[in-house]
């Protein structure tokens, strides 16, 4: 039995439960809750603060286990998402007093927050952030508009990437309360409907020296590790619905007969359940190792 198994199986049975009330299609508060009490957000983040202390493989094996348990995916996102771009930033970066500040209400599901870098034309080209932060007397003074942000229409505050105003061509990021900006409904897609994602507007938003994430100027710094840490884990959900696929699959193969026998006896059938399987080891084993490194 690996060290992660007891979680793996604990956080599978308690999917099922979450599965059997929510409908994926809308944001379900008391879900996020219930699954925050479970510890899907406590996981990874420090112990003093209300977390579990547990690493990147905790991360991987729970949520890879609420994939396959519970179906809707939204949720598995949104709460996986807050917890690397927002929380794992604050616990790696932020002074102790916004670590006093914000962990313990993530962790607990109180709050919730977003992470607001892309912009409509700063995706993948992250340094073209435009949304600007000058520096005033005791803080900053943020201004533009981020799309695309995770949980925006529901949140309590945002992580939000800047550029400093001035000659420095460097990035700050600054914690940025719900009062301070304006949010636009809901952006609707295709999938993950129960992790609603919308627009951030700010326009003068006063923001606190204390209130920065790390220090002026380490904006992008803070944003590659962030990045780090989804490129690795944000997967995790995925290979759990793949392991449900899979099953399914099997089962129909086994139960639907045809010409007298189970249609997975046809080798054109086996072969594609044979790739899918593949295809799910290779996820998995790619996804523990990236939970490694
Ligand atoms: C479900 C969902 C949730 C999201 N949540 C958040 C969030 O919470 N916060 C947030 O800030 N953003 C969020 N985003 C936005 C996401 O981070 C951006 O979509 C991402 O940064 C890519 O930017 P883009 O969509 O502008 O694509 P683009 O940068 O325009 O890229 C388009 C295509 O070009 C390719 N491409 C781009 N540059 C290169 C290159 N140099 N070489 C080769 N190929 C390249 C890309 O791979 C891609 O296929 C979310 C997006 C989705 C879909």
């Amino acid at each position: 039995m690996s060290e992660h198994d007891a979680l793996y199986d604990a956080t599978l049975r308690f999917a099922r439960e979450i599965d059997a009330r929510v409908d994926g299609e809308r944001f379900d508060r008391d879900a996020w809750r219930d699954c925050a009490r479970h510890g899907l957000l406590g996981l990874a983040m420090p112990r003093e603060h209300g977390g579990s202390g547990e690493g990147a493989r905790a991360i991987a094996a729970a949520y890879e286990a609420f994939g396959l348990g519970c179906r809707d995916s939204g949720l598995a996102f949104g709460l996986l998402g807050q917890l690397l771009s927002v929380q794992i930033p604050i616990a790696n970066f932020g002074s102790e007093a916004v670590k006093a500040q914000y962990l313990p209400g993530l962790i607990s599901g109180d709050l919730i927050a977003a992470h607001a870098s892309t912009e409509a034309d700063a995706g993948s080209d992250i340094n073209r952030v435009r949304t600007v932060a000058r520096a005033v007397p005791g803080g900053y003074r943020v201004s533009g508009a981020k799309i695309y942000s995770s949980m925006a229409p529901v949140a309590d505050f945002a992580v939000v990437l800047a550029r400093l105003e001035g000659d420095r061509p460097a990035l700050i990021e600054l914690l940025v309360p719900r009062e301070l900006y304006a949010t636009s409904r809901p952006i609707s897609k295709i999938g993950l409907r129960s992790s609603p994602f919308g627009e951030i507007v700010l326009d003068e938003a006063f923001v606190p020296e204390d209130q920065v994430l790390g220090h002026a100027g380490s904006g992008l710094m803070g944003f590659m590790s962030t990045m780090e840490w989804e490129r690795a884990l944000i997967m995790a959900p995925a290979v759990g619905v793949m392991e449900r696929q899979v099953r399914a699959c099997v089962k129909y193969a086994q139960d639907r007969a045809q010409f007298g026998v189970p249609i997975g006896n046809f080798q054109a059938v086996a072969h594609r359940i044979a790739d899918m399987k593949l295809r799910l080891e290779t996820s998995r084993l790619l996804l523990r190792r990236a939970a490694e490194v």
